[in-house]
């Protein structure tokens, strides 16, 4: 897959690729990193497993809280980097499996309206409202 992503985007997805390293996925086994880029400063989270399964957070979410009580600006780019998914019998990487869940992508809406978002298995970038148009949220003007 050719990425068509600027250097901006491809430093955030390497910060992401590290991350993912320290996640704690136990159960099914897909460690996922994510790194938010908010007025030049990255806030990073992983996937946080637990074995009341229900329990689990995702990546993203942990980035974006992560971003909040750090008190970030407003938040210009997410990446996501799932360490633990393989080429299929094609050779390329299923596209869903780094892509961000339904309550990401509602988090994502709600935090960060404006920004780009890509992954390890996106060969582009994509607006949040492109991920959940006609999103639930607050009225923004
Ligand atoms: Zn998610």
């Amino acid at each position: 897959m050719r990425m068509e992503l600027d250097e901006v985007q491809r430093r955030l997805l390497e910060t992401a690729r590290q991350a993912a390293k320290r996640a704690y996925a136990p159960y099914s086994g897909f460690r996922v990193g994510a790194a938010v880029l908010a007025l030049g400063k990255v806030y990073v989270g992983v996937n946080v497993e637990n074995a009341s399964l229900g329990l689990t957070i995702c990546a993203e979410r942990a980035a974006l809280a992560r971003a909040v009580a750090e008190g970030a600006g407003p938040v210009e780019g997410v990446a996501v980097w799932c360490l633990d998914v393989r080429p299929g019998p094609d050779g390329q990487l299923c596209e869903s499996a780094a892509s961000p869940c339904g309550a990401c992508r509602q988090w994502l809406a709600e935090l960060a309206p404006r920004a780009w978002v890509v992954t390890n298995t996106w060969g582009r970038a994509r607006g949040v409202a492109e991920l959940l148009p006609l999103a639930f949220g607050p009225a923004r003007a």
